[in-house]
């Protein structure tokens, strides 16, 4: 049973219409946690479910008194739901996973040791193998994952999905951020923490469908694009500065035509006029798109950098990720919230 302290660790799971897959979860889950040895609790964040996930829950919750049950009013969407659990979650690490056994829970004790032996405050899971996705779906993820790294930065693994540890460090800077959209698999690495990587093999979905229809995955690729980058704004000044060289080439031969009488009057001087205020509005469109760029992201406010540590705090044993002490554990335990 976990003591009046927060628990060791915390195990957040995003649940959608869930309600084949939860017994068989919780089934592989339970002794794995158990066999720990270590206060735990598993927050369970029922995502708006439209099926019997609520009942489910409350069953295994009479069996498991280490489940806390989260209901979100709506479906949210799934990293919503990861937000609302990790705000809530009390652990001294916080590991997130997905609730139909395709990110093997039995690696949680190889994360939970790296964490804890060599310090690391994030241990992100990397699938090494996606065999077990439909080719749709790996196609989809290559393309994502390749254009994520380009426009964010090679500090992005490739295949890591939403199963990861984090320290409680970690939480607290991602607490701390005022994003409304959050994209966890860009935002955990851009914060700069320590981490490494656990690879698995992705398993198939135990029961039910993916939750992540077409329209869910163009959602998410829209709001990772825009949550890092003015890239597509940017275009327009790109293609402006094209049309420039492409107008400039075009007078030129333009140019050639009339002097050797091949054009009939007019066309030179409209053609280029055409080419060139083109490229002079595009321009215009992409200067304006880097100031709205900027706008956002200062309305996005976020912090401009995460504080590591201070060598005049150093005396103190836990240092919060934006260098404001932590409270030392004495978060107040679920059992005693109620
Ligand atoms: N999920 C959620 N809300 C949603 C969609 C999905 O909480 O709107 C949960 C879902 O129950 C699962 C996890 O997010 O635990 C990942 O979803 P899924 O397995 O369907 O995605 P896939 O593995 O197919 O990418
Ligand atoms: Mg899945």
């Amino acid at each position: 049973m976990p003591g009046p302290v927060a628990p060791l660790l915390s195990v957040v799971m995003p649940i959608y219409n869930e309600q084949d897959a939860l017994p068989l979860t919780v089934q592989r889950l339970r002794p794995i946690l158990d066999g720990l040895g270590e206060s735990y609790e598993v927050v369970g964040v029922n995502d708006g479910s439209s099926d019997h996930t609520a009942v489910v829950l409350a069953g295994l919750q009479q069996q498991w008194p280490e489940l806390r049950v989260i209901q979100l009013r709506r479906n949210s969407g799934h990293q919503a739901a990861l937000t609302a659990g990790l705000h809530r979650a009390y652990g001294e690490y916080v590991v997130s996973i997905d609730a139909d056994l395709q990110d093997p829970p039995e690696k949680i004790v190889d994360m939970l040791a790296l964490a804890r032996d060599e310090g690391y405050d994030i241990v992100q899971g990397v699938r090494d193998d996606r065999s077990s996705d439909t080719v749709f779906k790996r196609g989809t993820a290559a393309g994502y994952y390749w254009l994520m790294r380009r426009m964010v930065g090679r500090s992005i693994p490739k295949h890591a999905g939403d199963y990861r540890l984090l320290s409680r460090a970690a939480v607290d800077a991602l607490k701390s951020l005022p994003e409304t959209q959050p994209v966890y698999r860009l935002l955990v690495p851009w914060l700069g923490f320590r981490s490494t990587e656990v690879t698995f093999q992705r398993e198939e979905r135990v029961a039910g469908t993916t939750k992540y229809p077409l329209s869910k995955m163009v959602r998410l690729a829209v709001d990772s694009i825009t949550n890092f980058s003015a890239a597509p704004l940017r275009l327009a000044t790109w293609l402006g500065l094209g049309s420039f060289v492409l107008a400039f080439l075009l007078a030129a031969y333009s140019t050639v035509e009339h002097l050797v009488g091949r054009t009939t009057p007019g066309w030179s001087s409209l053609f280029i006029g055409i080419v060139f205020f083109g490229g002079v509005q595009l321009v215009c469109v992409g200067l304006l798109g880097e100031y709205v760029g900027r706008i956002y992201s200062a309305v996005q406010g976020r912090p401009s950098y995460f504080i590591g540590s201070d060598s005049a705090e150093q005396s103190r044993a836990t240092i919060g990720a934006t260098g404001i002490a932590v409270e030392e554990i004495t978060r107040p335990h679920p059992a005693q919230v109620g």
